[in-house]
């Protein structure tokens, strides 16, 4: 029976370990697409194009966005991030789930146009350890930490109004089973399943 994919969006702190624990939960589960977001960033060492980002000049993102081609997008930290719209839509009516590692403008826009989207909150044990770790990462200049930092204050007083689930980002696994968790409840959700209801009441008509 055709059932219609879940839209799973997760956000949370720059550091707190989206990245990492979305990698384990496609480890878990064969059902997932990740939806590779555009970028205007520079790639950091290790970061594939088409892969982790596809990177953008600022020209060509800015083109997408008049196309109508981003499902939607926001400027972080001084740099342009979007979603391409047409692979969310075609892997959903495939009945594959779609994961959106976004920041939160971005996923108060998704649930606007897709009311029926998951949206997953990542928190860190402690904001000392947010610290540590985005620190760790060794990815950021001093300048783009604190802007990442001030960004995570703001982000986190307006997450309990937007997102439906939160998780602390313990340990990797923990979080990952967690997500994983969701999904499985979603994927039974009167959404996800419209079309296998549809399917049973057309078969029950069409016996009446
Ligand atoms: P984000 O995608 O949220 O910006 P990353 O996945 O890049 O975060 O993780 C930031 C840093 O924190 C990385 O160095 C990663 O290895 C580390 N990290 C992620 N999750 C954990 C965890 N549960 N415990 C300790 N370190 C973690
Ligand atoms: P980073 O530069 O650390 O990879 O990402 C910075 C922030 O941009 C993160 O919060 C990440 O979730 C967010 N982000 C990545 N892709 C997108 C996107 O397509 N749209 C939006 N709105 N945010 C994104």
């Amino acid at each position: 029976m055709n059932k219609r994919g879940v839209l799973l969006v997760i956000s949370g702190p720059s550091g707190v370990g989206k990245g990492t624990v979305i990698s384990k939960l496609f480890d878990m589960d064969d059902n997932l697409y990740f939806s590779v977001s555009a970028t205007t960033r520079q790639p950091r060492p290790g970061e594939v194009n088409g892969v982790h980002y596809t990177f953008k000049t600022k020209e060509e993102f800015e083109k997408d966005i008049e196309t109508g081609e981003m499902l939607e997008y926001a400027q972080f930290s001084g740099n342009y991030y979007g979603t391409p719209r047409s692979a969310v839509e075609k892997k959903l009516s495939q009945g594959k789930d779609v994961v959106l590692d976004i920041e939160i403008q971005g996923a108060r826009n998704v649930k606007r146009l897709m009311p029926e989207a998951v949206l997953v909150y990542i928190l860190p044990p402690s904001i000392e350890e947010l610290k540590r770790r985005l620190i760790g990462r060794n990815t950021e200049t001093e300048e783009a930490l604190e802007k990442r930092f001030k960004t995570a204050y703001t982000e986190l007083h307006e997450a309990p109004e937007i997102y439906d689930y939160f998780i602390v980002n313990d340990m990797v696994e923990n979080a990952a089973i967690k997500i994983e968790d969701i999904l499985e409840g979603e994927r039974c959700s009167k959404s996800a399943m419209q079309e296998v209801l549809k399917q049973i009441l057309e078969e029950a008509e069409n016996l009446a």
